[in-house]
């Protein structure tokens, strides 16, 4: 979603349900400092790994559903996140263009399901113990929480009704089918508002990086509906 996405020599390619995926060096560079432990540097792996899986599945989610209406669709991993590209080939109802939006986190949130099933399927046999100091053990709770949080948390802040986030774009088709007319202009400046009030309430928690961001998106939104002439 966010970064610089130009190809380079050392990208990761391949296939997945036939859909060509790139990974930018980036991506493992910024996703190494986010999950960064000096102390630990197979759990800043695992992080990085659960990462990728999480992105991947998000990106996927849109891919497959636009594969899903004939739209040819490429996915690209790069620094802070990914972007699921589509060439829309006929046209789709708004309905349809939502389902393709919601996909992304929709993807998530059944990872997110499959992996707290999993995580009491194997507590519930007795394979894990959450409580257990055991290194082998705790690294699999570590691979658990790691993915439940990225796939819970990452999804919810996507549906935020900010653009570019998948939550700003459903808000605009929304808008847009509603009022054909201001619906854009409308959902610019619902994500203005709520990316200020994020940033907000994010510095006031002490948490600099996701408010860096929303401060961002919202001074972008601002530059989007200066520079428009609805
Ligand atoms: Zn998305």
């Amino acid at each position: 979603m966010f970064g610089s996405a130009n190809p380079t020599p050392y990208d990761l390619r391949f296939s997945l349900f036939r859909i060509p995926v790139r990974v930018h060096p980036m991506f493992w560079l910024v996703g190494a400092l986010m999950g960064w432990n000096a102390g630990d540097l197979p759990g800043t792996v695992l992080f990085i790994a659960c990462l990728f899986v999480s992105i991947l599945t998000h990106e996927m989610g849109h891919a497959l559903s636009a594969q899903h209406y004939g739209w040819p669709a490429e996915i690209v991993l790069m620094a802070f996140g990914g972007l699921a590209s589509y060439i829309p080939t006929r046209r789709i109802s708004t309905a349809q263009r939502i389902s393709v939006i919601f996909a992304g986190p929709g993807a998530g949130f059944l990872l997110y399901a499959l992996v707290v099933f999993l995580e009491q399927l194997l507590i519930t046999r007795g394979v894990i113990n959450p409580d257990s100091p055991i290194v082998g053990e705790s690294r699999l709770m570590g691979v658990f929480f790691y993915l439940k949080r990225i796939n819970l948390w990452w999804g919810l802040f996507n549906l935020l009704p900010v653009y570019p986030l998948d939550g700003g774009q459903i808000a605009r088709e929304l808008l847009r089918a509603w009022r054909p007319w201001t619906g854009v202009e409308l959902s610019l400046k619902i994500s203005l508002v709520v990316g200020v009030a994020g940033a907000v309430w994010l510095f006031r928690e002490g948490h600099t990086f996701p408010a860096v961001l929303f401060a961002s998106l919202a001074f972008e939104n601002f530059q989007t509906l200066q520079g428009r002439h609805f």
